[in-house]
């Protein structure tokens, strides 16, 4: 028996306990002890989009619950009613879903649907996945074999699926061309280059985040780099999944922010934002060729989770879905993200610690550097994002430590600022006054 410990939950991190929450209502949050937190962080997992406690919500799930909350022999009108509306705010000729209770759920499914679409259109030898270094799908093992976020993958390399990576779009600190002026798209071509090695009559499909989360928060592709992997999956007949788990459901302004790059994808993944935190969900959204080709095929796509499109998880997705629209917030995420995004900029981006500020609308990322002009890395046993965290949640504003750290041979400490939809300029402005403030207390630790 071990010796009476403090919790008897099997937490992530054992050594840093996190305090209990108690209560939360639109960007705040309390914990047990009565303080409250500005939250900039969606909920720490970057989930909430449209913020705490909002009635609607409430109200649709009371009611859903009350009906029926789970009955796997049935659709239900929540699931039938969501799949059609997410359709509508996906982009065109993508009109089918698969529901989920999670994203590395939604990504597995994606994998597996890219998998089966090829065996269904008589091209059974189309199995294999190419990933990027510096991705995050998922902590399942085939999400995380198509992950390219070393320290998450480490202590299970040997029991992962042997999925290709290329490159990633990283301009500050790429290899390949972009130091120079002229950036040649060279990490695109490296799809390319994965695809040929591994054989392109092996391979069913890419995957890819938009904009980047856990692995390099806030890392935005270079102009045209989507039009080119567009181009390379189309010629080669590979399928082009994007995980919007992260990036889709108006966090950075569209709706899915595939859409800021001008590309429609074969399928898209979706988890967090799309309930905000109500209830688990996640999708997986599909091309109708995908769709057509099973229907005209076997009719059976063989996979599924037991609470994948439970009628009470889908009646809260419809809910939120409905309160994102009803009150413009993918605009608003984009418009006040915008905001967000300068003055940060404005506040640090000069700052000595402070190498990169990036990303897009609700989906901030700072890299944190020991020297801005070698942009060498702090060693990882500092944790200097996570100090940066821990000193803005002292002051009562929760960011998002993103963990990659730089111990896994793929440089950049990055962390991220990525509030609820909802946040006005005032709380970007006490956010952004905070995070300078805990920037140079740490500069000041480590002087
Ligand atoms: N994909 C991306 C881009 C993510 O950020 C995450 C979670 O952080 C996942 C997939 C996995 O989602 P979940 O933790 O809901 O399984």
């Amino acid at each position: 028996m071990s010796t009476s410990p403090a919790s008897q939950v099997f937490h992530r991190d054992l050594l840093h306990p996190a305090p209990a929450v108690d209560r939360a209502s639109g960007v705040h949050v309390w914990d047990v002890d009565g303080n409250r937190y500005l939250d900039a962080s969606s909920g720490g997992n970057i989930v909430i989009s449209i913020g705490y406690g909002v009635q609607d919500v409430l109200d649709a799930m009371a009611e859903q619950a009350a009906k029926v909350s789970f009955c796997g022999q049935f659709t239900s009108e929540p699931q039938e009613q969501l799949a059609r509306e997410l359709a509508d705010f996906a982009p065109e000729g993508m009109d089918y879903v698969r529901f989920t209770s999670g994203g590395s759920e939604a990504n597995e499914t994606a994998i597996k649907l890219a998998r089966h679409y090829f065996v269904e259109s008589g091209k059974p030898s189309k199995h294999k996945i190419v990933g990027r270094w510096r991705s995050y799908h998922g902590n399942t093992l085939g999400a995380l074999s198509a992950t390219g976020h070393v320290m998450r993958r480490v202590s299970y390399a040997p029991m992962l699926l042997p999925f290709a990576h290329a490159a990633p779009p990283y301009r500050y600190r790429c290899t390949l061309c972009a130091q120079s002026d002229a950036c040649t798209l060279s990490c695109a071509d490296d799809v390319e280059r994965v695809i040929l090695n591994e054989g392109p009559e092996h391979v069913a499909a890419f995957i890819a985040e938009p904009v980047v989360g856990a692995a390099a928060m806030g890392m935005v592709p270079p102009e045209g780099y989507f039009e080119r992997v567009r181009e390379i999956c189309d010629e080669y007949d590979v399928l082009l999944i994007v995980d919007e788990v992260l990036s889709g459901m108006g966090r950075t302004g569209r709706n899915f922010a595939i859409e800021h790059f001008g590309v429609v994808p074969d399928l898209i993944t979706c988890g967090k934002g799309i309930s905000s935190g109500y209830s688990p969900l996640g999708a997986v959204i599909a091309r109708n060729e995908i769709y057509d080709a099973v229907a005209a095929g076997s009719g059976m796509f063989e996979h599924g989770f037991t609470y994948g499109g439970n009628p009470l998880s889908c009646a809260v997705g419809l809910a939120v879905l409905r309160h994102i629209e009803k009150h413009d917030l993918v605009a608003r995420a984009g418009d006040v993200g915008g905001y967000l995004i300068d003055e940060i900029r404005a506040a640090i981006g000069d700052h000595p610690l402070i190498g990169e500020v990036s990303g897009l609308g609700m989906l901030a990322g700072i890299e944190v550097v020991s020297d801005r002009t070698t942009k060498e890395p702090f060693p990882y046993e500092l944790g200097v994002s996570k100090r940066i965290a821990r000193k803005c949640q002292e002051r009562g504003v929760l960011i998002n430590p993103s963990f990659s750290g730089n111990a896994d041979g793929y440089r950049g400490d990055r962390f991220g600022v990525c509030p609820p939809y909802i946040f006005e300029r005032a709380d970007v402005d006490h956010t952004v006054a905070v995070l300078a403030e805990a920037v140079a207390d740490v500069a000041a630790e480590l002087a």
